[in-house]
């Protein structure tokens, strides 16, 4: 036992009190864990579209003060009642949906969408008392997708923690906490492209080049990124994409570019933007017959996808997913153990590091679309 279990810690966070405002760095106090959850030491966190996204208040209705966060590393502190599969010390990645394992979704092949972990952005407390964790003063403050991670301290339902091998160094797994299994599994698992296709990109921060990551690993043998930023394709020819294109550069629908760079269409295509017409572009750019997209960007509060209902007829597919379909329990720790046998790589989308004290520099970044990836030292 820890000398903190069942005491309240007090610890840093970097607190959201208002939409689009920089975070500021507050002492706050987090209560101990509960039926079923865990209190993690945050080490390392990165800073992930979606934590931007929720934070400019593009999706769904506002909520603050809050604590954002949800791609990190970090070792469990203390454990509450009823946790039999975690204890202190374990080396962990949290993860913003969960897995009860009992629901007819975790006993599903085919789905991660837990019927109780579910990702869910509106909610702003714990689910077994519909309470905080984290206060000021006396003051609430809400949680993020279960995670809120710019905190030394945080607490998680057990069904949203893989335990993972105590070798793996957290300043570089935590990337797969979300974003990089996101994008690898929507391609390798979701699209599934076959040996010596064609797949689209669309977007390439982190995310998109995991995607692409995951489209070569398939062996894709055009891998076509579009992007928006060409300061992005630079970094993208490391990550095994073959063509880009940028909208700006053509004066028809982007979509018709890739029709006939490709006689006809794509085979695969992700989105990895969040923008709404990158999602339509994506789907209209497949080929008829067999094409299938998969769309992965958190669109905004009001945004509604609108094609011709030919587009669909002419035998394309339209999917989506959270987390790249990965059960976050039962296959991250395999995800994991491939970084750790040299299959995967992760150092490349790495590319600013930050301490604690700095974390507004990690929002500078995203917003100004430099770099990919920016981890955040909590211990510094
Ligand atoms: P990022 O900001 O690093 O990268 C997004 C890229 O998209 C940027 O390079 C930007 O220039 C480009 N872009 C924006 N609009 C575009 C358009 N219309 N056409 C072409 N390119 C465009 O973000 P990220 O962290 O890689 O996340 C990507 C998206 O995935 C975000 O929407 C994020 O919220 C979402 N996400 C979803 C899940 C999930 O489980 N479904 C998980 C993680 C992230
Ligand atoms: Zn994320």
């Amino acid at each position: 036992m820890s000398s903190t279990a069942g005491q309240v810690i007090r610890c840093k966070a970097a607190v959201s009190w208002e939409a689009g405002k920089p975070l500021v760095i507050e002492q706050v106090e987090v209560a101990p864990p509960q039926k079923m959850e865990v209190r993690l030491k945050i080490l390392f966190t990165s800073l992930c579209h979606t934590d931007l996204h929720f934070w400019e208040a593009k999706g769904q209705s506002p909520l603050f003060p809050r604590i954002f966060g949800h791609e990190a590393g970090g070792i469990v502190e203390s454990v509450g009642e009823g946790v039999t599969d975690l204890k202190p010390g374990d080396h962990v990645l949290p993860v913003f949906t969960g897995e009860c394992k009992e629901c007819r979704h975790c006993k599903s092949a085919e789905s991660n969408m837990c019927e109780t972990l579910r990702i869910n952005t509106e909610r702003g407390v714990m689910l077994s008392d519909g309470k905080s964790r984290f206060s000021k003063n006396g003051q609430p403050i809400y949680h993020f997708v279960g995670t809120s991670t710019f905190s030394e301290y945080t607490v998680v339902h057990v069904g949203c923690v893989a335990k993972i091998n105590p070798a793996a160094p957290l300043d570089k797994v935590c990337v797969l906490s979300c974003g990089i299994s996101t994008g690898l599994g929507a391609t390798m698992n979701v699209a599934k492209p076959t040996k010596g296709s064609s797949v689209a990109i669309f977007g390439l921060g982190a995310v998109g080049l995991a995607a692409a990551e995951g489209a070569r690993i398939c062996g894709a043998s055009r891998i076509i990124g579009i992007d928006l930023n060409s300061n992005r394709f630079d970094a993208a020819r490391k990550f095994g994409l073959t063509e880009f294109v940028n909208p700006k550069d053509h004066d028809k629908p982007v979509q018709e570019v890739i029709a006939e760079m490709t006689d006809g269409g794509v085979d695969r295509s992700i989105e990895c933007t969040g923008n709404i017409n990158a999602m339509i572009s994506a789907f209209e750019c497949v080929h008829d017959g067999w094409g299938v997209a998969v769309l992965v960007g958190v669109p905004n509060k009001d945004d509604a996808f609108k094609t011709h209902p030919l587009n669909v007829l002419n035998e394309r597919t339209l999917k989506g997913t959270f987390f790249g379909n990965f059960k976050p329990r039962s296959d991250i720790p395999a995800v994991v153990e491939k970084y750790m046998n040299k299959e995967l790589e992760l150092d490349k989308f790495i590319t600013h590091t930050v301490p604690f004290s700095d974390i507004n520099k990690a929002f500078d970044y995203m917003v100004r679309g430099e770099g990919l990836r920016c981890i955040i030292d909590m211990g510094k």
